[in-house]
């Protein structure tokens, strides 16, 4: 296969992971076109994926996201699990050693904003509200419409097209990329707090309710997140301040999903385009970034080819875990929460127990970068 750089690559969706994507051509000689259908990043108000662990730290080295994520976020210290409020476990993420602690707070948009900053340097813009609008032809020659702004359109034939494009992905839809898998009744009701003095950021809780849990996340110095399986959760929290306002408000579903294959002919899929599942454990974009991080170093190999058999394995580990976690978070059964409140607290006698949940948490369980000397 040719290697990257006389290749002409479009990179459908700029959020994390075609960012990560762009940027890790860039540094590498190979300059992508990288168009995305929203206005701008994800607005700084919408905390959205929370959660950057060690392996993204690890991969995002050499482009110099990673200082500036270290820089900005705020450790995770320890885990904690309560019932109704009377603790059951604490894990110190210490215990697991590395060279980044298993997982930071960070909002979405401030990563994004540091991966496009980081673009910058290297004179590449992402085209916003550039839509793709289909994709005809060969997956070994793709015709991409691209849709404007100003609602003129234009067709490329990239060498090399990208989905980055999210849940929705249309070039997954387009390329007649299969998405099987299933979605969850429950849904999950979230809630940024503001106070109006700062926080306790050191630690992420999560609090069961029996039934239903609430989570606790911290986001920035002076605002906490809220998640929960309960509508009325908002009315059982207690608050560790004076309340400013409620930065951003939502509520989702969740579906474990994932294509069969990551790449038809010079196709390829990455990020929530290619898998989607709860974010209980903090994985979807730092598996993203992953794929996107593992497709720019094959693509400047011209191993390319490739991508789908190294990336499989991993994205069916984190979500085989994910679901895992997600239905033992989420059980209603009152035997077994009532089991489930009995163990949590032995846990803490057995070190490898608690290793193997940071190891995950961190993202850890997954093949380490080959192309990264001394990568965990
Ligand atoms: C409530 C919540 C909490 C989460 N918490 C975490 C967490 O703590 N940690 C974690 O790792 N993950 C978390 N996630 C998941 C995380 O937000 C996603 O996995 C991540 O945003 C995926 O990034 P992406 O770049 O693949 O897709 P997206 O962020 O969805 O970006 C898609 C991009 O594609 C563009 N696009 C869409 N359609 C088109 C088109 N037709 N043409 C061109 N461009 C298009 C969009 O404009 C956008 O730029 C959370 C998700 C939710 C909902």
């Amino acid at each position: 296969m040719e290697k990257g750089s006389e290749r002409s690559i479009l990179i459908a969706g700029a959020g994390p992971v075609g960012l990560t994507l762009a940027l890790e051509l860039a540094r590498r000689g190979i300059r992508p076109r990288l168009v995305a259908k929203a206005s701008g990043p994800t607005p700084s108000n919408e905390s959205r994926a929370l959660g950057v662990n060690a392996r993204t730290l690890t991969l995002l080295e050499e482009c110099g996201a990673t200082a500036l994520i270290l820089h900005k976020s705020r450790r995770i210290n320890r885990f904690r699990v309560a019932s109704r409020g009377k603790p059951l476990l604490t894990v110190d993420t210490a215990k697991l050693r590395g060279r980044y602690s298993p997982l930071y707070a960070l909002p979405q948009g401030d990563t994004e904003d540091i991966l496009i900053a980081l673009l910058a340097q290297h004179h590449i813009v992402p085209e916003w509200r550039t839509a793709v609008e289909d994709v005809t032809g060969r997956t070994d020659k793709p015709a991409v419409l691209l849709r404007h702004a100003d609602g003129n359109s234009e067709t490329v034939s990239p060498d090399i097209l990208i989905g980055a494009d999210g849940s929705h992905s249309v070039v997954r839809e387009r390329c007649g990329f299969t998405f099987p898998g299933e979605s969850m009744d429950m849904p999950f009701y979230l809630a940024d707090y503001r106070y109006t003095q700062p926080v306790e950021t050191g630690y992420a809780e999560g609090n069961f309710l029996n039934p239903g849990v609430v989570a606790r996340i911290p986001v920035r110095e002076d605002t906490l997140r809220y998640i929960s399986t309960r509508e009325d959760y908002e009315g059982l929290i207690t608050h560790p301040g004076e309340i400013r306002d409620k930065p951003w408000v939502s509520s989702f579903r969740v579906s474990f999903r994932h294509v069969e294959s990551m790449r038809r002919g010079r196709v390829f899929l990455a990020g929530d385009a290619a898998h989607i599942h709860s974010p209980i454990g903090a994985r979807g974009m730092n598996l993203g970034i992953e794929d996107a991080c593992w497709l720019a170093w094959l693509i400047s190999e011209g191993r390319e080819a490739e991508y789908s058999d190294l990336r499989m394995p991993a994205i069916e580990t984190v979500i085989k875990a994910t679901r895992r976690n997600t239905v033992f978070v989420t059980l209603r059964n009152p035997i077994l929460t009532g089991l489930r409140r009995l163990i949590l607290p032995w846990l803490s006698l057995f070190p490898a127990t608690t290793r193997a949940v940071l190891r995950t948490v961190s993202g850890r369980d997954t093949p380490p970068p080959p192309w990264i000397p001394g990568a965990k």
